[in-house]
Parts: C-alpha cells; sequence; structure tokens
C-alpha cells in the first residue's frame, strides 16, 4: 500500500514559515494535585491546512479554540482520523525535552497514508513541536513524574458525503498538562481476558494509531470495570494469543522450566500490535541490561494457556503493560475462563522487579537525568 506516492511533489510542512499568535487571556494554571490526563488544555495550539492542489500551508501557532467544520466533512463520517501521543518533560535546568520523538511521527506517518491523510517530512513536525513545548512551558510543573501531553490529530476535512480520499486536510496539535499515573507509588491492576471481541485482526489496522480503532474497544474495557476489573486483555484466534492490554503493550517476565532461564516476551509487530514507543524502549533497555545478565528477550506468540500453565509451575514471575501514560503498569492477576490466574506478585507487592526497573530506567531518559538520544531537546 502506498497511498502518499501522489502526494509527493506537494509543498512539505515548512517550520520556517512558522507563525505564532499569542492568546490574550493566558488561562490560570491548576495546582499540581488537581490535573487529571486530558481535561485541561493549554493556551495555544498548532494548526496545519493541508489541500490536495498546494499540499501543507504555512503552519500557524494561534490561541486554542474550537474548530469549525462542515457537518458533511469526511471525519464526521467515515472516520478519516489519526492521532498521536507523546510528551514534554521538564529536566532539571528547566529545559523542555520530547521523548523520541521521530517515533512518534514515523507512527503519525504511517497511519495517515494509510486512510489516505496526506504525510510529511517527520523533523519538519518535530521543529515545531519543540517550539510549541516551549511556548507552553509554564503549563509543565517541576516535578518529577509531571509532563505535557501532546495529541497531534489529522483529520479528513473535505466536504462530500462520497468515500474517496479526502481533498482537504488539518493537522493539529493540543497540549494537556499531567501529574503523575501513580501519585502514591505503583498500584498493581487486575484484568480480565476478552474472549468474545477482537481489538485487531490480520491485514486490519490495528498496528495504526486511528481513532477508529478506539471507540470499538471501551465497551469491552466497560464490561471489565462492571465485573471488578480495571481493564481488559486482548485476546487473538482460536489459539488465544496475548495481544494487548487496553490501550498498553503487554510484556510477560517467565522462566524456563527447563533451564531456568528468565524471559520477557513480548507479542511481535505482525500488523495486529500497535507499534508502541514505551515497547521498543522496553525492548532495547531489556536487550542492554537484562540480556548481559543471563535474560533472553523474545519478540513472539504466546497464548493464555502458556501464561496458565506457567503460573500454575510458579514460573510466570511477572506482567505488566507498556505505554506513554503509565510508562508501565503492573498486573496482579488475569481473570480467564471463570479462574484467576496470578501473574506473580506476593499479596504485598504492586510491582514486580523488571517494571519497577523499567520505569525508573525510562524516566532517566525522558527527564534527561541520564543523558541519551532518545531525548529531544526543544
Ligand atoms: N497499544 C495501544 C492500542 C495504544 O493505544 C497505545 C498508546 N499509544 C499503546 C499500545 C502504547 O503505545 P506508546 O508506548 O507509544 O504510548
Amino acid at each position: 500500500l502506498k497511498p502518499e506516492a501522489s502526494t509527493a511533489t506537494l509543498r512539505d510542512i515548512d517550520p520556517t514559515k512558522l507563525t505564532i499568535t499569542k492568546t490574550t487571556k493566558p488561562g490560570p494554571l491548576l495546582k499540581k494535585e488537581d490535573l487529571v490526563f486530558g481535561k485541561t488544555f493549554t493556551d495555544h495550539m498548532v494548526s496545519i491546512e493541508w489541500d490536495q492542489t498546494h499540499g501543507w500551508h504555512d503552519p500557524r501557532i494561534v490561541p486554542y479554540q474550537n474548530l469549525s467544520l462542515d457537518p458533511a466533512s469526511c471525519v464526521l463520517h467515515y472516520a478519516f482520523e489519526c492521532f498521536e501521543g507523546m510528551k514534554a518533560y521538564k529536566d532539571k535546568q528547566g529545559r523542555i525535552r520530547l521523548f523520541r520523538p521521530d517515533k512518534n511521527m514515523a507512527r503519525l506517518n504511517k497511519s495517515a497514508a494509510r486512510i489516505a491523510l496526506p504525510t510529511f517530512t517527520d523533523r519538519n513536525l518535530i521543529d515545531i513541536l519543540a517550539e510549541f513545548a516551549r511556548l507552553e512551558a509554564r503549563f509543565i510543573p517541576d516535578a518529577r513524574g509531571y509532563s505535557l501531553y501532546l495529541r497531534p490529530t489529522m483529520i479528513g476535512t473535505q466536504k462530500t458525503l462520497g468515500v474517496s480520499k479526502p481533498g482537504s486536510a488539518l493537522l493539529y496539535v493540543i497540549a494537556s498538562p499531567v501529574g503523575p499515573y501513580y501519585p502514591t507509588g505503583f498500584r498493581a491492576v487486575s484484568l480480565e481476558a476478552t474472549d468474545y471481541a477482537v481489538r485487531a485482526w490480520p491485514g486490519g489496522v490495528g498496528d495504526k494509531k486511528l481513532g477508529a480503532n478506539y471507540a470499538p474497544c471501551v465497551v469491552p474495557a466497560v464490561e471489565a470495570m462492571s465485573r471488578g476489573f480495571q481493564q481488559n486483555l486482548w485476546l487473538f484466534g482460536p489459539e488465544q494469543y496475548v495481544t494487548e492490554v487496553g490501550t498498553m503493550n503487554f510484556f510477560v517476565a517467565l522462566r524456563d522450566r527447563e533451564t531456568g532461564q528468565r524471559e520477557l516476551v513480548t507479542a511481535p509487530l505482525d500488523g495486529t500490535i500497535l507499534e508502541g514507543v514505551t515497547r521498543d524502549s522496553v525492548l532495547a533497555l531489556a536487550r542492554e541490561r537484562l540480556v548481559p545478565q543471563g535474560w533472553r528477550v523474545s519478540e513472539r506468540k504466546y497464548t493464555m494457556a502458556e501464561l496458565d500453565e506457567a503460573a500454575r509451575e510458579g514460573r510466570l514471575l511477572e506482567a505488566f503493560g507498556s505505554g506513554t501514560a503509565a510508562i508501565v503498569s503492573p498486573v496482579r492477576a488475569i481473570s480467564w475462563r471463570g479462574k484467576l490466574i496470578n501473574c506473580g506478585l506476593k499479596e504485598n507487592e504492586e510491582s514486580g522487579e523488571v517494571a519497577t526497573k523499567m520505569k525508573d530506567w525510562i524516566e532517566a531518559r525522558q527527564y534527561g537525568d541520564e543523558e541519551h538520544e532518545w531525548s529531544y531537546l526543544c
């Protein structure tokens, strides 16, 4: 699939043409304790229009405002929408840093291309995001665990009820200050394995960050919550392969029955798994720091039956989700076929060894405590 080829000669996003219109009514800063994910937004937004004759228009930063859309806009009927989730952090010197923004830009371009929306050169939007994050720096509290969540969003704006390639689009970026996911330390969650619905399938779009992937996931999550679980675990196929948890990638640590070797396992990127930036970071750190300690790191398929057997034999050491929001989310138990599989935590434990280390290691790079190429100084 190469739907982007026809737009290649049009104008790219040009960060040198960025104009900034500052708000005349700067919003109040909430108390750190009152920050709720995605509820309050900063003073400004990035806005870049595209049309099929010119390509990308000059990028603008403008006061945060409502969009004006024709009711026939294709995004409202056929879900021409994709997005990203990434964060800006304030380091000890007060400088603003993005974490692996190249990964988010590559993913946004892949998502856009798959739904016939325009693409752009990754670097050019990173430059604009950096400028935007610097402008909104006052919204980023100066404390560990706090950050500015950035939501780049692309929509098809063409006024038409015909199902076809959008002739116009809008890329905008809004930002929401967020606090630590675990203000009082890790809280392990319990999951319900969903066996009556699937999130993604081979040849589908589960590996893209399309809005259309998310609405159908809410009912299984709500169902799981109604039975006392915090999230649902997505399985696939008659084999009951384990894929993802809620809106996170999923990792398990197993001990080999014969050799005793420890193995960190996650599902492979076979088209049904979102290419999480945190997933990639966990894998890279595991290869760098756990493999020298004798661990094996595997991107392979594994089933609920395999987890169940490992748990019964005391070989399921820990399980956790990974994603931008929480970095890691330790899992205590999984409800599957009427039984509760214990994922290896002791009663008084809220996190396993790997999850705890990964959170520390990744945060050190996000906040620039460890100088590393993953951290992009704005
Ligand atoms: N899977 C799904 C379905 C997601 O929505 C997300 C959040 N983007 C993730 C995994 C984790 O991805 P990331 O580490 O890039 O936040």
